[in-house]
């Protein structure tokens, strides 16, 4: 759909999203477990159903919706669309050469291979926190962390539901390198995110990090397609 970007960097930018099924990690708190949630096991409890929520169709036909979007900047989330990196890669380069700009945003659990790193994609990297769920070893892979902090434009952003968590991510950044940082506070309601701002912009300006609001939440809630 046409929209903007939320999160991040390029927050406020008009573009079109991509979003991909299936995710290798489970955080409790996912926003968009109907790309993979098909047990109930985050906190909805919902168990999704795949024949309903993911739409197989081939890159030529993804391309010509989103060109006739006439957007600057495409965004592709998920889940986690590296798991597809080969699958997306002619589609990304069909659009770049088109002239559009490529974020991609991933959990940072899956390295890049070169010739997706190469077309120019800027990485927005989530790295997820104790509080998401997952064993560590599951959700922090210190070769893809590195790998996409090699990337030059990768973003690091982090999900925070409080002070407290700022250390932790002090510590992934130390051990991997993942610059610069943004920090995004948890929530599902304008309410939730303007407070979590209030309460970690003074320690995140502090520590020389970036501080992204979720604009989309702020705009349209939790609507679907937005
Ligand atoms: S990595 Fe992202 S899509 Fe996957 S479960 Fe976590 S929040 Fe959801």
């Amino acid at each position: 759909m046409s929209t903007v970007q939320g999160e991040g960097p390029s927050s406020g930018q008009r573009c079109a999203f991509l979003r991909l099924g299936g995710c290798n990690l489970s955080c409790h708190w996912c926003d968009t477990p109907y790309t993979w949630d098909w047990t109930g096991a985050a906190d909805t409890g919902t168990a999704y159903d795949p024949r309903v929520e993911l739409h197989p169709m081939p890159w030529r036909t993804v391309y010509d919706r989103l060109a006739a979007m006439e957007v600057p900047l495409v965004v592709i989330s998920g889940g986690e669309p590296l798991n597809q990196q080969a699958r997306l890669r002619p589609l990304i380069a069909a659009l770049t050469a088109a002239g559009h700009r490529l974020e991609i945003e991933t959990n940072g659990t899956v390295t890049p291979a070169a010739a997706l790193v190469d077309l120019g994609v800027r990485f927005n990297v989530s790295p997820k926190l104790a509080h998401a769920g997952d064993r560590e070893s599951r959700r922090l892979r210190p070769g893809a962390l590195t790998a996409l902090a090699a990337v030059p434009g990768t973003a690091f952003k982090f999900v925070c539901r409080s002070v407290g968590d700022l250390d932790e991510v002090a510590t992934v950044v130390a051990a991997y390198g993942t610059r610069p940082v943004w920090i995004m506070p948890e929530g599902r309601t304008a309410d939730d995110v303007a407070q979590g701002l209030q309460e970690l912009g003074d320690e995140v300006v502090a520590r020389g990090w970036n501080l992204t609001t979720r604009l989309h939440i702020a705009v349209w809630g939790e609507r679907r397609g937005k």
